[in-house]
């Protein structure tokens, strides 16, 4: 009878079977780190359970002895890529190169050279036996031999040392890749504690061999992490390195907003260690960001720039929420990026655009200057001459002109001299202004033009109104301009000034009935050398600067000025001083 039949038989063959499949589905995952090592393990667990299947399917002991050869086949093979997966897996791939290799292999290799003629010679096992059981012929040692010894001390190393290689691997890691890594641990721990007990003389009743049971098991537990967890497709070990080495910072956050992990550039950013600050809470954890941690402490997805303090440096800012893989919130990544060298590199294109703008307007400026310089320029000119000659009737006419167009270069020169002051020194003298009695002092000042003009100028004074702390002489003046533009783009007609007041400011407002101004230039008229008609020359107005002054008069003062107007009706011109100034 060449086979005998036990109902175990047929459960090693499916098996065998499975872990080849298994092998074949691992092999396909190659690129991950450890896989080909692992599918390698697995194939040869299936070469042993093969031949522990057919060893005790076949009835007669040549054939038995034949199978125990391919049953060594497997465990050689089994406990040398054990090693290699368990090196890889652990990121340690580096070791392995053409020394340590065949260091590694010639144990296990010289093992199966002398288990294949392990009858010619004593040194595996000095009597092997056949003996039936339950009416089943088994073969079993009997007496092993020096060299089994050796073996069984080399697959003990093996076994010991891939197992703290994992422990360290796990403990090494991130915190949130380490439920990977044990899951590995836990796959492997199955068979080689089966194994280790078989080592150390348990003796589990032939032919219930748990070792291939337990590696279908561990087989199993590996597909499905590599399937369901998918940490086959970049192993954890290689996600652990992107996540430690990238050059921005990341921090992971739980649902309670305790630290779960953080990178390398997070250590360094914020000057603690993961030991540290691991499950403590954002804010306990680094207190010296506490500032910007009560600012995104309840939010959830949100991407913007930070700066560390006002000098830098500059980080942008991305927070984005964790999902499990049940759709389910499990934290919060939050990650910042240095751009602190951009934050420069944007200060200085701002510099010089401002700059540049400071170019244009001094263009602007020279050839506005040139042409309202010409044309008093060319009435002293002609005056001179007509002084000269004497000629006669002309005199008191041109000295009226001499007079009138001095008075227009020097109010220019000082409108020029007045807005270089306020753009460089700090606003000083202040002191309790009373806005009333400042409006009946620029009244009383225009009220000669305004006649001239034929224009009324009518003052409604609120009663009891707060003084404002301000610098007199500034305010004075930039009541002045609007008094004087309403004079001169008004022919006739009313101008009215109103003061108000409410709880925090004081507001003056100055009214006239004269020509206005379009919608189209509104916008501007409060712009350096913006003039609404740009006729040069014209004996009305001045730089374009009056405007320019009063607003920035106003807003030193920390108030606001607006115009409301309508071509042809008249404008409005009104300001708002607070009545606290601010510091
Ligand atoms: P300017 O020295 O030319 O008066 P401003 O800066 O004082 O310069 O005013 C800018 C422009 O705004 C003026 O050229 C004028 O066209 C217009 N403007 C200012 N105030 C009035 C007003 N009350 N009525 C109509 N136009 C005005």
């Amino acid at each position: 009878m060449l086979f005998q039949f036990s109902p175990i038989i047929p459960v090693y063959a499916l098996v065998a079977v499975l872990m080849l499949y298994l092998s074949a589905r691992t092999w396909n995952l190659r690129p991950a780190r450890g896989a080909s090592a692992w599918s390698m393990t697995l194939l040869f667990c299936a070469i042993h359970t093969l031949g522990t299947c057919l060893e005790i399917a076949f009835a007669t002991p040549v054939l038995k002895l034949a199978m125990n050869r391919v049953i060594y086949v497997g465990t050689t093979g089994f406990v040398f890529f054990w090693g290699i997966f368990a090196i890889q897996y652990s990121n340690h791939g580096r070791w392995l190169n053409r020394v340590t290799l065949p260091l590694l292999a010639i144990v296990p290799a010289c093992t199966l050279v002398l288990a294949l003629f392990a009858e010619q010679h004593h040194l595996l096992y000095r009597a092997y036996e056949f003996v039936y059981l339950d009416g089943l012929l088994l073969g079993q040692v009997a007496a092993y031999g020096a060299l089994f010894y050796l073996w069984v001390t080399y697959s003990y190393i093996v076994f010991v040392s891939s197992w703290l290689l994992l422990l360290l691997t796990a403990i090494r890691s991130q915190a949130i890749f380490r439920n990977q890594i044990w899951l590995v641990i836990l796959a492997s721990a199955v068979p080689m504690i089966t194994y280790v007990l078989q080592l150390f003389g348990l003796k589990l009743y032939a032919p219930y061999y748990p070792l291939a049971f337990a590696m279908a098991f561990a087989g199993v537990i590996m597909l499905l992490a590599m399937t369901r967890l998918r940490f086959g497709d970049i192993l954890p070990v290689a996600y652990d390195q992107i996540f430690r080495n990238v050059k921005g910072g990341i921090i992971l956050l739980d649902l309670k907003g305790r630290v779960a992990g953080l990178n390398h550039a997070a250590e360094r950013i914020l000057g603690s260690s993961e030991k540290d600050v691991l499950w403590k809470e954002a804010r306990d954890a680094f207190p010296e960001q506490r500032h910007l941690i009560k600012q995104f402490e309840y939010v959830n997805e949100i991407k913007t720039e930070v700066a560390m303090s006002a000098v830098g440096p500059f980080y942008e800012l991305q927070i984005t929420p964790l999902t499990s893989h049940h759709g389910e919130p499990a934290g919060r990544v939050v990650m910042f990026y240095d751009i602190t060298e951009r934050k420069q590199i944007e200060q200085k294109t701002l510099e010089l655009t401002v700059e540049q703008e400071r170019v244009a307007i001094l263009r602007q400026f020279i050839s506005h200057m040139s042409h309202d310089l010409r044309t008093p320029l060319a009435i002293l000119k002609l005056t001179e001459y007509a002084l000269r000659n004497d000629l006669k009737g002309q005199l008191p006419n041109r000295v009226d002109m001499l007079e009138k167009q001095t008075d227009r270069l020097i109010e220019m020169v000082e409108s020029m001299l007045t807005m270089l002051r306020l753009e460089g020194e700090k606003l000083d003298s202040l002191g309790a202004v009373d806005m009333n009695e400042l409006i009946c002092t620029v009244i009383e000042r225009h009220r000669l033009l305004a006649q001239e003009r034929g224009t009324q100028l009518q003052f409604n004074r609120s009663q009891e109104l707060p003084f404002v702390v301000a610098n007199r002489d500034e305010l004075l003046l930039a009541l002045s301009n609007l008094v004087v533009n309403a004079i001169h783009y008004s022919s006739g007609g009313e101008i009215i000034m109103d003061t108000a007041h409410d709880q925090e400011s004081v507001v003056i407002s100055v009214c006239d009935s004269g020509i206005g101004i379009s919608a189209e230039h509104l916008p501007h008229i409060f712009e350096r050398f913006y003039r609404v008609d740009d006729a040069r020359g014209t004996q009305n107005g001045g730089l374009g600067l009056g405007l320019t002054i009063t607003k920035t008069i106003v807003e030193r003062h920390a108030g606001t000025i607006d115009v409301q107007s309508q071509l042809g009706e008249g404008s409005q011109f009104s300001i708002r001083l607070p009545l606290e100034q601010a510091s």
